[in-house]
């Protein structure tokens, strides 16, 4: 703690400032246990995309664009981004600001920097956030997040902020947790800055031709020429349209849905670094618009759930005596040994997988349809 005092007074934090932030506070050793944590499963990219694009997600989105009509139209004119994608950012960073973390971000911050690990990224956000309240732009109580130090609407880290949030209610303050206006202005401004190009599309969904083994990936940009010589094609069959050169991403293997991605898609990339990510953003945006779904399905034959079905699945698991805790759309542990029980009990793969599959299952069982025989669905 003396460390990080010296070094906030370094860098231009007054005593008062990091006393009163740092008053007492003790480490998250959840934080660390955190960082340490690998994810148990490896999500596939249809559950990946089921849950953050689902029916939810794009009725409550375009609520959001109702509601905010004249201030999406004022960022879309400042900095020239479509509103759509403003809305989609926010809508997969924190389901429009219901889910921004409650960790108090001084401590997981001061935890991080303490660690062995990573301590010079934790240190620098943990300044960034002194920074924030010392200028007076958000209080030390409003600035609660991630474990990792996101918050916010649009879940910037400490440093973002400094660089992109704006105030955009001209209030005098920047505020990414207690206005609105201030976040979806700041993701167009980050949007904007990553180098958005007004009017042109992140990309689109295309066709293979059988059997294709050629070039994919985000880094391997071919001229629209190109790409059609190799015999890519829009859905409807029309010559390949858009603006520059493009990536064709393959998410799930040349037998899944294909894009053509545009540089608009690297700017929604840089967001946070994934492209099932910044996919998720680009085809939500895109059904907020009122684009419908995929043409081409994912390469399985256990699609992933929506959370509304995901709640059903627990509800119908409970309904058969076994055990999922609450039912709140949330796939845990508890919920995954349950799919397990059940599995086994109807004589499924006991795959655990929260799909398609399992909740049909469920349901025939519920009407009182002859359960299939053991093995036959395996
Ligand atoms: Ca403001």
């Amino acid at each position: 703690m003396a460390g990080l005092r010296a070094e906030a007074l370094n860098r231009g934090i007054t005593t008062q400032t990091f006393d009163a932030a740092l008053k007492g506070v003790e480490a998250d050793p959840t934080v660390i246990e955190a960082m340490d944590t690998q994810p148990e499963f490896k999500t596939p990219i249809w559950d990946y995309l089921a849950v953050l694009v689902d029916d939810q997600r794009i009725a409550e989105g375009r609520a959001k664009i109702a509601e905010w009509e004249a201030v999406l139209a004022a960022a879309e004119a400042k900095y020239g981004v479509d509103r759509n994608v403003i809305v989609a950012v926010w809508g997969v960073e924190s389901d429009y600001g219901k889910l921004v973390g409650g960790r108090p971000l001084v401590r997981s911050l001061s935890t991080g920097a303490c660690s062995n690990r990573r301590a010079k990224f934790f240190r620098d956000e943990l300044m960034a956030t002194l920074r924030i309240i010392q200028d007076g732009d958000m209080q030390l109580e409003a600035l609660k997040g991630s474990w990792a130090g996101a918050f916010g609407h649009t879940q910037f880290m400490p440093t973002t902020f400094q660089r992109l949030a704006v105030d955009f209610d001209g209030d005098g303050k920047r505020d990414i947790v207690g206005s609105i206006p201030d976040a979806l202005g700041s993701t167009a401004n980050y949007l904007a800055k990553a180098g958005w190009k007004t009017g042109q599309p992140w990309g689109y969904e295309v066709r293979l031709p059988a059997g294709y083994s050629g070039l994919s990936g985000r880094s391997n940009r071919q001229a629209l020429a190109q790409w059609a010589k190799h015999g890519v094609q829009a859905l409807d069959g029309q010559p390949l349209s858009g603006t520059g050169t493009a990536a064709l991403l393959l998410p799930a293997g040349p037998n899944g849905p294909a894009f053509l991605v545009f540089s608009n898609f690297n700017s929604i990339y840089s967001y946070n670094a994934a492209e099932s990510y910044a996919l998720a953003i680009a085809h939500l945006s895109d059904r907020l618009r009122g684009a419908g779904p995929f043409k081409t399905g994912w390469p399985t034959d256990d699609p992933g759930l929506s959370r509304a079905q995901r709640r059903e699945l627990q509800a119908r698991l409970a309904q058969q005596g076994f055990d999922v805790g609450a039912p709140d759309g949330a796939i845990g542990p508890r919920t995954r040994s349950a799919i397990k029980a059940y599995q086994a009990s109807a004589g499924l793969a006991e795959d655990g997988h929260p799909g398609v599959r399992v909740l049909e299952s469920l349901k025939k069982k519920a009407e009182g349809s002859p359960v299939p025989a053991p093995g036959s669905v395996r």
